[in-house]
């Protein structure tokens, strides 16, 4: 099949941002918040949306706590969360706070000591409820450890862990009772001149969730973590998390995310980036557009993707590549991927690059093949970008 000469290769995922200008209906228009610094990865603001997860492990295991945030790491984790509940769990935190090479969130919850020692400790930011901690004092001191360490705040409201006066006004859990809860605690560091913070406001429903942090987003300019709290296991909880985070972010609304499931942190951390990507918002490692495949299919397309998915994990450059079972929709596709593969007949297939036929490939072989291009190009695009930002710090 040939292409019609009027059609020019740009790369598809890279367009909401880099072509925003000749595809208008993919941009997406962020809420304008104010920014803050957790550790070194700024959130809010022109930021890129931040994906961050939380380590299961015991935190009084530095060892396999620091193997686990390790492995979040490598999956593109920009922040990690790790829970503080008891003073041996702050204790282990000082090391796994020294080792990290992302900024760690300590998960404190109600004990106010806990949040100046995570603040003493090497915490970038404490994910505290100011109101639940006890009296103004407490509060003040937690505040002002946060200040002399440069940790920024998380307030996270919950469904599920609404204040009994809030859910006696309102009845049950509503948007109105999550965000009066939200702002009461905003107000309590507001009041302290401390406005290094970012507020979310989970819940299980992404109904609740999606109307909670829409109203939120009109009342207060500072930055919001998003998430479906409790979204469920890995195949639910993922849709449950692109349907309710991927409304909030189409709308501008998010600066941070965690999606939350019953699974692998790591996962936490793919799911997050698919969602982004999906979006336009970011772009990390390979984007495979593949199709079902049916009758007319060339080669096993399903095999072939799953086997590539595998081998192409590794490449964290922001590319594409479309793996398609045959010519009626495979040379559409790969005009708009960096690498492509079309199936055939007679058990070879088209390879395309940079929308271009590149040559044939016999199906066997057509793995090993693939994975070459996109490695090679993936140093391409790397070195390309990197000339670029040399240029840009020159000028
Ligand atoms: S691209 Fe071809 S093989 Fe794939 S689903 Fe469509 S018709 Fe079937």
């Amino acid at each position: 099949m040939v292409l019609p000469s009027f059609l020019a290769y740009v790369p598809r995922d890279m367009s909401s941002s880099e072509f925003g200008h000749i595809r208008p209906w993919r941009h997406i228009e962020r809420r304008k918040s104010r920014q803050i610094m957790v550790g070194s990865v700024a959130v809010g603001g022109d930021a890129p949306i931040s994906v961050q997860s939380m380590t299961n492990t015991p935190t009084t295991d530095a060892a396999a706590t620091l193997e686990q945030i390790r492995q979040l790491e490598e999956a593109g984790a920009d922040i990690v969360r790790v829970s503080c509940p008891d003073e041996e769990s702050t204790a282990a935190f000082r090391t796994i706070a020294r080792e990290a090479r992302v900024p760690l969130v300590a998960d404190i919850h109600f004990h106010y000591k806990r949040g100046i020692e995570a603040a003493q400790a090497g915490a970038a930011c404490l994910r505290i409820n100011p109101g639940n901690i006890g009296s103004i004092d407490r509060v003040k001191e937690v505040v002002q450890a946060a200040r002399d360490h440069g940790c920024s705040m998380r307030i996270g409201v919950n469904a599920g862990s609404l204040e009994k006066e809030l859910l006696e006004k309102y009845g049950e859990p509503c948007p109105d009772a999550m965000v009066e809860s939200a702002l009461n605690h905003a107000r309590i560091l507001q009041d302290l001149d401390f406005h290094e913070f970012k507020i979310s406001v989970k819940a299980s429903d992404p109904f609740l969730t999606v109307a909670a942090y829409q109203q939120l987003a009109e009342a207060i300019d500072c930055p919001l973590h998003l998430g479906v709290t409790e979204a469920g296991p890995l195949r639910t909880g993922t849709i449950k998390s692109a349907i309710g985070m991927g409304n909030m972010l189409w709308a501008g609304i998010g600066d941070t995310i965690r999606v939350s499931l019953a699974a692998d942190p790591v996962e936490e951390i793919k799911v997050g980036f698919d969602i982004l990507k999906s979006l336009g918002l970011r772009h990390r490692g390979v984007n495979i557009i593949a199709c079902p495949s049916c009758a007319r299919q060339g080669f096993n397309v399903i095999e072939t993707v799953a086997i590539l998915e595998e081998k192409l994990a590794h490449v964290s450059t922001a590319m594409s590549l479309s793996i398609i079972g045959c010519v009626v929709n495979g040379p559409g596709e790969a005009l708009y991927t960096d690498v492509g593969f079309t199936g055939g007949g007679k058990g070879a297939g088209m390879v395309y690059m940079n929308g271009k036929i590149a040559g044939k490939q016999a199906n066997d072989g057509m793995i090993d093949h693939i994975v070459d291009l996109v490695e090679a190009k993936a140093a391409e695009l790397d070195a390309a970008r990197a000339a670029t930002a040399v240029l840009n710090a020159a000028e």
